[in-house]
């Protein structure tokens, strides 16, 4: 048997080498050391059902053996080289993306993380528009870089404290708001919307939105909400930006979470479940805005052929097992049982939000630092249960459920039985 250092060995060790920025969950964590479709393996064998897949990457399920056989085949013919070589996996998977995105993105940019997508999209919205400004949701996360961190509304994951003072950049009200109904926090964000662009709508080139947020706690805006940002905002010739680093590949039981919305954006960003585990993002556009991105440019990593090989072997993964419609029936599985338990323990679940397999339960208690620490005990509770589950929000109270689309009903029935057992020990 392969010996571990063990959490308490790895712990010691992240905080003599990581930077203090580095945190985790739970106060007891497992070391995870081998993962299978939607379960994962502690150094001690226990097994974990996981309802947050690496928060919503491995959609198609840890080291799925379909997708990893792909991966090692190609890993061992041709690993690497960049888009200045001719090489088939990219092109194949460009092609095959034109196929899946909503009508008319038919180019993609091929890069490495979530955050080098968006910086990548807003870049081509100033190209394509000749101006600077940005419009952005309230509470949106879009990534690291000093521009996606520019975009990204959540303080949390605002490192640099002077980001503030960037003129460039507009905070829309999000249409989400507690003690509002969905229609009235809609119409007051168009509202905003409509002010911003009347005052400066010719300087902004593009506004960038995730279409379900995720780290702010899963919050889906009514469904008229898109169209209505997107019809305003052409007329001014401003771009939409769908960010579905979270949302894409069947995540909402839909393809795209802007197919629900029958939406098209101008660009849309992706990452995360496209590589199933294997760092892979990309952005995409129609051929019009793409004719705008003409001066030199190329990732050295992006489009390697064992990440396109891993993606194309994704996405026929995703087709061939009905991904999307697999998680809109499990999802509606998931959120009756939420709900169920939100009716059930009225004074700890205040909101059940979401769709398809990318569903959060709001936590309450007597103020924000309480209900924080009640979903860190759900967590604790979920873990000693055998269940992985995520947490999010603004104020850091919310369950996530995204679980790999693979989990099955029984794992569904399992999950809720221990999370009615947990709410009930802590209630
Ligand atoms: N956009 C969204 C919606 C995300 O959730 C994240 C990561 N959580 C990012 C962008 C950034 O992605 P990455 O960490 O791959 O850079």
């Amino acid at each position: 048997m392969q010996s571990y250092i063990g959490p308490d060995g790895i712990l010691e060790k992240r905080k003599q080498f990581f930077y203090p920025c580095t945190s985790h969950f739970y106060r007891n964590p497992p070391q995870l050391v081998k993962g299978s479709m939607q379960y994962l393996y502690g150094h001690d064998g226990k097994r974990y059902t996981d309802f947050f897949a690496g928060v919503s990457v491995v959609a198609s399920g840890h080291c799925n053996p379909e997708i990893a056989e792909r991966t090692a085949e190609q890993l061992r013919t041709l690993q690497h080289t960049c888009t200045i070589y001719l090489t088939q996996p990219n092109v194949d998977l460009a092609e095959r993306l034109a196929k899946v995105l909503p009508g008319g993105l038919s180019r993609t940019f091929f890069v490495n993380s979530g955050s080098e997508a968006n910086e990548g999209a807003l870049l081509l919205a100033r190209l394509h528009t000749g101006r600077r400004g940005f419009l952005a949701l309230e509470q949106g996360l879009h990534g690291r870089t000093y521009l996606t961190m520019s975009v990204t509304g959540l303080k949390m994951w605002r490192t640099d404290p002077e980001l503030a003072q960037d003129s460039d950049v507009t905070f829309i009200p999000r249409p989400y708001e507690p003690g509002m109904s969905a229609d009235e926090a809609g119409h007051r964000s168009i509202a905003a919307l409509k002010s911003v662009l009347a005052a400066k709508g010719d300087t902004i080139a593009a506004m960038i939105v995730e279409p379900i947020q995720g780290n702010a706690g899963i919050v889906t805006p009514p469904d008229w909400y898109f169209a209505e940002v997107k019809r305003l905002l052409k007329q001014y010739g401003v771009l939409l930006i769908a960010d579905e680093i979270q949302t894409g590949f069947g995540r909402t039981g839909r393809m795209f979470a802007m197919d629900r919305y029958q939406v098209t954006p101008d660009i849309l960003t992706m990452a995360k479940a496209l590589g199933s585990g294997i760092p892979i993002a990309g952005f995409a556009t129609t051929d019009e805005l793409a004719a705008s991105f003409n001066r030199p440019s190329a990732s050295t990593f992006g489009g390697n052929p064992v990440s396109c090989i891993t993606a194309l072997a994704v996405l026929d993964y995703i087709e061939a097992h009905h991904l999307p419609e697999r998680a809109e029936r499990l999802g509606s599985l998931l959120r009756a049982g939420l709900e169920q338990l939100a009716a059930r323990f009225p004074a700890s679940v205040s909101e059940v939000r979401g769709e398809g397999l990318m569903l959060g339960a709001e936590l309450r208690a007597n103020d924000p630092d309480a209900a924080a620490r009640l979903t860190d005990d759900v967590l604790e509770g979920m873990l000693q249960h055998g269940f992985i589950i995520g947490k999010n929000g603004v104020d850091r109270n919310v369950l996530a459920f995204q679980p790999p689309l693979v989990i099955t009903e029984e794992d569904v029935h399992g999950m809720l039985e221990a999370l009615e057992a947990v709410l009930g020990e802590l209630a």
